[in-house]
């Protein structure tokens, strides 16, 4: 299977004057092409951090990443991060914000403006392209904000606790809608997230992390006998409350 990003012994401290934080102590592992890969650990374990390596923004103290088998600083490939925050900006309208990516990495043309007209058309936005983000609900503006990294069409998804901003209710339909449109674009995608029933509800693996400094506690793979493999259809199958069971306990567990 073609392997869409791989880490290899990530080791990564904060320094600052207080001394040292060491934040990512050795973690490794595969990125299938189009795997959904969800990882969960207790909240100030590293997660942000080790997704902000894996973006170029922080660099490893030992320890490599390869994105479509090529170091991460000699990669073209396109990657799209997603952060808690939609961080769209009220002066533009949903259009306009959806194509900023397109202006400032220079792909504004008439193709890709469709692709962006198209994109906002088949999930829903498509009377909300002259709206301010303002006049949209938390979750269409999540989805705005999904769309406008989609367009830039990355092979590979960050996703920063993308649902934690909403409500509960909102996140449930939100998380469920996008990791959906995820999957219907064939994308390989890395979800970070603290919510156990969220990961477990959209990934094909979770990692599960320790606490501070972050290693890999244990992987676990999930499998569902459904014949329609949703979000919604997991939450309410038997083996849900078998995966949250196991890592609960793991999340739970002092080394
Ligand atoms: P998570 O996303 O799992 O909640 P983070 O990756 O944001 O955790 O942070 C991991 C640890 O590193 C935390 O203990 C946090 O306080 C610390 N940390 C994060 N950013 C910095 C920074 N810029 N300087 C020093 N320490 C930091
Ligand atoms: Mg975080």
């Amino acid at each position: 299977m073609d392997q869409v990003l791989e880490l290899k012994n990530i080791h990564y401290a904060y320094h600052n004057l207080d001394g040292e934080t060491p934040a990512i102590n050795g973690i490794s592992f595969i990125l299938n092409k189009g795997e959904f890969v969800a990882i969960v650990g207790p909240s100030g374990c590293g997660k942000s951090t080790l997704l902000s390596i894996i973006a170029g923004l922080l660099i490893p103290e030992k320890g490599f990443i390869k994105i479509n088998g090529k170091y991460l600083h000699e990669s073209t490939t396109n990657v799209g991060y997603m952060l808690q925050h939609d961080e769209l900006f009220e002066w533009r309208t949903i259009y306009n914000n959806v194509i900023l990516g397109l202006e400032i990495q220079h792909m504004l043309t008439a193709r890709t403006r469709e692709k962006a007209h198209n994109l906002l058309d088949i999930y829903g936005l498509k009377q909300f392209e002259n709206a301010r983000p303002s006049e949209l609900s938390g979750g269409m503006r999540q989805r705005a904000a999904l769309i406008r990294t989609l367009v830039l069409d990355p092979d590979l998804l960050l996703l920063d606790e993308p649902f934690s901003a909403l409500d509960y209710q909102t996140r449930l339909n939100v998380g469920d809608d996008i990791g959906q449109i995820i999957r219907q674009e064939g994308k390989s995608a890395v979800l970070v997230t603290h919510d156990l029933s969220e990961a477990i509800s959209l990934a094909d693996r979770i990692i599960v992390l320790s606490g501070r400094p972050a290693n890999i506690r244990q992987t676990v793979p999930l499998i569902f006998d459904l014949e329609q493999d949703t979000p919604l259809n997991r939450r309410n199958s038997p083996e849900f409350k078998h995966y949250f069971n196991l890592i609960w306990k793991e999340l739970n567990t002092d080394d």
